[in-house]
């Protein structure tokens, strides 16, 4: 079985992943799942939300947007309110929590880091990419603090990464491009981490609902192409990668 673009059921889209895309942030990445393209930023603020403060505890929050030229069809950026869409306040409230669940809080100190996901171009999977992504750009911001001296390590337990999985046609599928998406009767993106474990499973058959070995077989799909994606990501950040999972570094 022949994808659409070729590939085979297991295999994911190309994976290019571009740090230091963007000038002011201090970790910025252009990640392109073919021809799904995410511009992921992470800024640091001195500042949390106000029932962290005296805490000691930071805080990672997320946004997700898509460029109005980003989609075939002229994507509005909010209503006339202003407010954004429940679709990417879904969106963004995942990668926010997908990047918090590897990241030791207590550790990070009272600060906020922004991560800013802007799809640019969508094919499929823009919120696993954004999460692929997003961790790359939230490492380097960490690293960046380490680097000037104002936190002891970086507190990242774990790599983090996610991708789609579904059934299409009848055929179990890795890494969904829009038109399978679109066709798809089972969708669902799964985020894990380095140790090959999940931290979010989010799937729908509402058009056909699906067997546990359909289950599994998407699962097994989603670990393969995640750990390939955590293999990129460790690949793009060279040596940094090494302090990624890191012990906190006793006192004195
Ligand atoms: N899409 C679109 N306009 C929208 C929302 C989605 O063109 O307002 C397309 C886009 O290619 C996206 C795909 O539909 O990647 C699948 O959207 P979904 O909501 O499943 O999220 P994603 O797969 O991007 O995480």
């Amino acid at each position: 079985m022949k994808r659409i673009d070729g590939r085979n059921y297991d295999q994911i889209r190309n994976v290019n992943i571009t740090r230091n895309y963007i000038k002011h942030p201090l970790g910025s990445v252009l990640i392109e799942m073919g021809d799904t393209k995410v511009i992921c930023t992470a800024m640091v603020e001195d500042k949390v939300p106000p029932f962290l403060k005296n805490t000691g505890t930071g805080w990672v929050t997320a946004e997700y947007s898509m460029l109005p030229g980003s989609t075939q069809h002229r994507k509005i950026r909010a209503s006339s309110k202003g407010r954004i869409d429940g679709r990417s306040q879904e969106i963004q409230r995942l990668i926010g929590r997908a990047l918090r669940s590897v990241v030791n809080l207590e550790d990070l100190g009272e600060r906020t880091v922004w991560i800013d996901c802007d799809v640019i171009q969508a094919d499929g999977g823009t919120r696993t990419a954004s999460i692929t992504g997003a961790f790359v750009a939230l490492v380097d911001a960490l690293y960046a603090l380490y680097k000037e001296g104002t936190i002891f390590y970086i507190p990242i337990k774990d790599f983090l990464a996610a991708i789609s999985v579904g059934i299409v046609e009848g055929n179990r599928l890795l890494d969904l491009c829009y038109v399978e998406d679109s066709s798809a009767k089972v969708d669902m993106n799964i985020v894990m981490t380095g140790n090959k474990e999940f931290v979010e499973i989010q799937g729908t058959g509402e058009e056909a609902p699906f067997s546990m070995d359909d289950l599994n077989e998407l699962l097994r799909l989603a670990q393969k192409g995640n750990q390939e994606l955590i293999d990129k990501q460790k690949e793009v950040l060279g040596e940094i990668a090494k302090l990624v999972g890191q012990e906190k570094p006793t006192e004195g």
